[in-house]
């Protein structure tokens, strides 16, 4: 089997502290007022039967991706390991792309092109985590290869509950939430 990155995200570990939205924003030199991750808290129930669930939101690198399909230039496209890659000089902006991902993940940048996670792919082929799995003080964030039955990932989702966003969107994502 082929390598399929994803990354699992512990709810109950995170305390919202954004270390991950920063560490992005400085690996990836994202200009200000953008980013490529963001953080989703939810309070759930009547107090004071309240819960709270803080997600670690990015985007999920579907292997079904609309993004890609709706692309028309080719701009937007599978690389290895099943990540979703934008290639800078082939976007014209157009934001199709952008009217077809479910999670709102992709923004257009101040120089014209669209641009989102890309799990930190420059990283990965140096042996390196992404650098919100690697900076998350709680270790919240868990990044590796689904097709490998011992890796971290594969191991979480053998042994805890979870869910993904918009499982009804058919886009498939590999961004999973343990509850
Ligand atoms: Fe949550 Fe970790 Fe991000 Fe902090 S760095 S907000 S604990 S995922
Ligand atoms: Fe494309 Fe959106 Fe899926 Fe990311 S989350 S691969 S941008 S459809
Ligand atoms: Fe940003 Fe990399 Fe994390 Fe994606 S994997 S949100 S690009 S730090």
């Amino acid at each position: 089997m082929s390598t399929r990155y994803a990354m699992v995200v512990d709810t109950r570990l995170c305390v919202a502290c954004k270390a991950c939205v920063l560490a992005c924003k400085a690996e990836n030199a994202i200009p200000e007022g953008y980013c490529r991750d963001w953080l989703v808290e939810e309070v759930r129930g009547e107090y004071p039967n309240l819960t709270a669930e803080n997600r670690s939101e990015r985007c999920n690198q579907c292997s079904n991706a609309p993004c890609v399909s709706a692309c028309p230039t080719g701009a937007s496209h599978v690389a290895d390991g099943g990540i979703v890659l934008v290639t800078p000089d082939k976007c014209t902006g157009c934001k199709a792309c952008m009217s077809a991902c479910p999670y709102d993940a992709r923004y257009v940048t101040p120089d014209g092109y669209v641009d989102k996670c890309t799990f930190c792919i420059h990283r990965v082929q140096r042996g390196q985590e992404p650098a919100c799995v690697s900076i998350c003080p709680t270790r919240t964030l868990h990044f590796g290869d689904l097709s490998d039955p011992d890796s971290t990932v594969s191991r979480l989702l053998r042994s805890r509950p979870y869910k993904v966003n918009h499982p009804e969107s058919g886009a498939d994502p590999n961004v999973y939430f343990l509850v």
